[in-house]
């Protein structure tokens, strides 16, 4: 038997990631805040723990993959966290989006613990979390990193080491603000498509040349089905996360801040739940018109 891996976080991304793992034929502990998610885990063979220290005691590889600095902060720290279950040596990969600051606190105190740290988080969406082939960007050590690419391999295709702990933070965050542009430029141009008349599936077609994700997230604003593959929240987290630490090295964002903007109406008319792309329905109540195609047209 190979390493027995705790997994802590079986959200959107965890809960098709860990199955990867489990596939691979590690024995793994799962933990989650709402434990009804991890029954359907249990199932596949995982062993359910209570707490994220109890997930981690006796594990050799402990990973994290929660929604933000503080839902980390949550399930590492204080009596029933991670650090306080893990034997000496262990080494905690924390897969989550957090910025570089917070990667580099969380790995201090790890290592004031005896621990070793990793960051390693993800691009690719749930497509390729549930098929294993997400984009990591890891941060740490040459050693850390070699010593978790095997249990990486399994949820990713590209496993890359960026550089020290930090750096992958701050490559993720450049992903995302990349992908919240295009997202808010892509809902732009199909409002204003529409309300020029013109039909939304050529208009999807040529845009889509520009990006693949736009091939990946038009159909939600066209279906109208806003459910959530990436939670507006979550998106909006990143954005935040991308201007603040832009903020710290004085790096300029000024189209940044447009996009912010916009999903700041978008959360503050209820849609952190929804899917990211409902940034759309912000811009259409204003341009009076909706960017829906009805299905086969
Ligand atoms: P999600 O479905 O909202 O899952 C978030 C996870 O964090 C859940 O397990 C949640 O527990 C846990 N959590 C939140 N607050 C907590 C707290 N205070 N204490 C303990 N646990 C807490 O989000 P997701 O889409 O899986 O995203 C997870 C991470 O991956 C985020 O950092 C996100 O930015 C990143 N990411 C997401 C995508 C995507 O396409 N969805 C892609 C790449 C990266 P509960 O189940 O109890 O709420």
């Amino acid at each position: 038997m190979g390493p027995t891996v705790a997994f802590i976080g079986l959200g959107i991304m965890g809960g098709r990631m860990v199955k990867n793992v489990l596939k691979a034929g590690y024995a793994v502990r799962v933990q989650n805040r709402t434990m009804a998610k991890a029954e359907a885990v249990r199932a596949l063979g995982a062993t359910v723990a209570v707490t994220p220290r109890k997930a981690a005691v006796g594990a050799d590889i402990v990973v994290t993959m929660v929604a933000d600095p503080p839902a980390l902060a949550a399930v590492l720290e204080g009596p029933e966290g991670v650090f306080a279950g893990c034997r000496p040596g262990t080494l905690v990969v924390d897969m989550s989006t957090v910025d570089p600051a917070t990667s580099q606190a969380m790995a201090a105190k790890a290592k004031a613990a005896g621990l070793r740290y990793l960051e390693a988080p993800v691009t690719g969406g749930v497509g390729a979390a549930e098929q294993g082939t997400l984009t990591i960007m890891a941060g740490g050590s040459a050693e850390d990193f070699a010593a978790a690419k095997p249990l990486l391999e399994t949820m990713g295709k590209k496993v890359l080491h960026i550089g020290p702990m930090g750096y992958g933070s701050v490559l993720k965050l450049c992903a995302n603000l990349v992908g919240a542009s295009i997202i808010t430029s892509m809902n732009e141009a199909l409002v204003l498509a529409v309300k020029s008349g013109l039909d939304l599936g050529v208009v999807t077609e040529v845009l889509t040349e520009r990006s693949p994700l736009i091939g990946r997230t038009a159909p939600k604003v066209l279906s109208g089905d806003f459910s959530a593959n990436f939670p507006l929240k979550h998106s909006h987290k990143d954005v935040q996360l991308a201007l603040s630490t832009a903020r710290a090295v004085g790096a300029p964002m000024f189209a940044l801040g447009a996009v912010a903007q916009i999903q700041g109406a978008a959360l503050a008319k209820g849609f952190g739940e929804l899917d990211q792309t409902v940034t759309a329905r912000v811009l259409e109540e204003i341009a009076g018109v909706q960017a829906r195609k009805a299905p086969g047209a």
